[in-house]
């Protein structure tokens, strides 16, 4: 009998919590905000994974979390099956060259006083010192690779366009040849033209280099356009996750419909009504009871306010935190 082969994640997370302490005022009481709270994931190699949510939903920790930026108060995330090792340590550092994160802000991300050519050879001139000459013909390379001529290479981060900015950053973070690939809301501050131009310059480059990556945006455009998986994060923590083809089409969680509903670009063929959603998003330092949703949610039960939902199965590949939706699948009798 022939074996299968089973592909490990490349990176995962299991349970992961991160809370940070804000205080009121100088001598004001401290409260705990739980930024991400029992959440798990995981990422195949080659795959994206894109994460959506409001602001203050708990996204960008989360990124910072699965590259070791920052340690989690429980869970663990693991590279290739093995733990994360301490941040800051030899060994993570060495890791970090395998994975790299793509920041909003292009110019914050780059030295004002340095001609960009430089600083995209500059991990290699960390990494090996001694190889100049194959380190700046590398650097050419990858300028080329990400459309920007010698002439632009020579030219100041301040220089550049926004766009040319980002493939800048882009061509950098290439260089150590990473496999995954962190993106928080890598195309938001761009023209919308200029962001499809990037967004499709990113999948080329995944295609080519075979890079898995964590795609975080409150743009669901651009998420449907470049992932294979979606998550979507309410107040810290996973509220559903499927196919990025499943789940545009048929949004199952109340919140996700809302936000697929405001997002005509995003939703494939399928339901179409929209769900207008009452209030603001709350305040993470006051977590709502039971369901942290149930205060906006149009179709929510008295269970609601009282029990928070667990993030179940509900089908191949697709979990959903909801009681609504649980009840409606077992009266249908799929879920056992
Ligand atoms: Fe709405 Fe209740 Fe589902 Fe939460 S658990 S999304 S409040 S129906």
């Amino acid at each position: 009998m022939i074996g299968r082969t089973r592909i490990e994640p490349l990176v995962s997370a299991e349970n992961l919590r991160r809370t940070y302490r804000s205080r009121k005022g100088l001598f004001g009481a401290t409260t705990d905000v739980r930024a991400v709270d029992s959440v798990s994931f995981a990422v195949m190699p080659g795959e994206t994974l894109g994460i959506v949510g409001e602001s203050g939903s708990g996204k960008s920790t989360m990124g910072r979390l699965a590259l070791g930026l920052e340690t989690p108060d429980r869970g663990q995330v693991f590279y290739r099956g093995l733990p994360m090792p301490p941040p800051g340590t030899g060994e993570w550092r060495k890791l970090r060259q395998k994975m790299q994160m793509i920041y909003q802000d292009p110019l914050g991300a780059l030295d004002r006083r340095l001609p960009v050519l430089t600083q995209i050879r500059e991990p290699l001139d960390i990494h090996q010192p001694a190889a100049a000459r194959a380190n700046e013909e590398a650097a050419a390379k990858m300028l080329a690779r990400v459309g920007l001529s010698p002439e632009q290479g020579a030219r100041y981060p301040h220089e550049l366009s926004g766009g040319q900015r980002q493939r800048v950053v882009l061509a950098r973070a290439l260089m150590t040849r990473p496999d995954f690939l962190v993106c928080d809301e890598p195309v938001s501050a761009l023209d919308v033209s200029i962001q499809a131009q990037v967004v499709n310059l990113l999948a080329d480059l995944q295609a080519e280099f075979g890079l898995a990556m964590l795609f975080i945006s409150h743009d669901l455009r651009v998420v449907r356009q470049i992932s294979n998986r979606v998550a979507v994060m309410y107040l810290g923590q996973f509220v559903e996750e499927g196919s990025a083809d499943d789940l545009f089409a048929e949004p199952l969680h109340p919140y996700t419909r809302a936000l697929v509903s405001a997002a005509p670009q995003a939703r494939s063929a399928g339901k179409a009504e929209r769900v207008v959603l009452a209030g603001e998003p709350p305040n993470p330092a006051r977590r709502p009871a039971g369901c942290a949703f149930h205060p906006r949610c149009p179709v929510a039960r008295p269970e609601c306010r009282v029990t928070a939902p667990e993030l179940r199965s509900v089908g191949p590949a697709r979990r959903v935190a909801c009681h609504a939706v649980e009840a409606e699948i077992l009266s249908f009798g799929e879920v056992a």
